[in-house]
C-alpha cells in the first residue's frame, strides 16, 4: 500500500501527516471512536454533525457523508477525476494504489488528498464546537488553498 507508507514522505506539514496516519488507524477522536474509549453519548448524540443519519465514523465523516462527498465531486471535478465512491478510508487509500498518474502528479494529487481529508476533520471540528456552517465550495476553496504550499 504506497499511500499509506507514503505518507511521511508527503510534502504536507506533519499534523497532516499525523492526522492521516491516525485516520488509517480508524483513531480519529469522532464520536464512534471515543464512545468505544468509554465517553458517553445519547444515540442522538453520536449521529454525523452534517447528515444526521448515521453514527459519525472516520469514514463517514472523511468520505461517504453526503455533505463529504458534495467536497469530493468538486475535488474531482478540478482533477477531472471520476470515480466510483470509496466505502472506506482504506479502500479509498488503495484505489490510489493503481492510480494512472505518475511522478509529479501523483504526488501532487496524493497532497490533494491529504488537504481534502485534513479540511473536511477542520470543518467537522468547527462545526460540532463552534457550530459553524460551511457549505461545499467554502470547503473546496480551502482545500485549493491549503493544496498550494
Ligand atoms: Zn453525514
Amino acid at each position: 500500500m504506497v499511500w499509506f507508507h507514503s505518507i511521511w514522505k508527503l510534502a504536507v506539514p506533519p499534523k497532516i501527516q499525523c492526522f492521516l496516519w491516525l485516520a488509517i488507524l480508524n483513531s480519529i477522536p469522532m464520536k464512534v471512536f471515543l464512545s468505544s474509549r468509554g465517553v458517553h453519548f445519547s444515540p442522538d448524540q453520536l449521529r454525523c454533525v452534517w447528515c444526521g443519519q448515521v453514527e459519525e465514523c472516520c469514514s463517514h465523516i472523511l468520505l461517504t457523508c453526503p455533505f463529504s462527498s458534495r467536497v469530493w465531486g468538486y475535488v474531482l471535478k478540478w482533477w477531472g477525476i471520476s470515480w466510483c465512491s470509496p466505502c472506506s478510508l482504506s479502500s479509498f487509500m488503495l484505489a490510489w494504489d493503481g492510480c494512472s498518474f505518475g511522478g509529479i502528479i501523483y504526488k501532487r494529487w496524493l497532497i490533494v488528498c491529504a488537504t481534502s481529508l485534513w479540511s473536511l476533520w477542520l470543518v467537522r471540528n468547527e462545526t460540532v464546537f463552534n457550530s459553524k456552517v460551511w457549505d461545499g465550495l467554502q470547503i473546496f476553496f480551502l482545500i485549493k488553498l491549503c493544496s498550494m504550499f
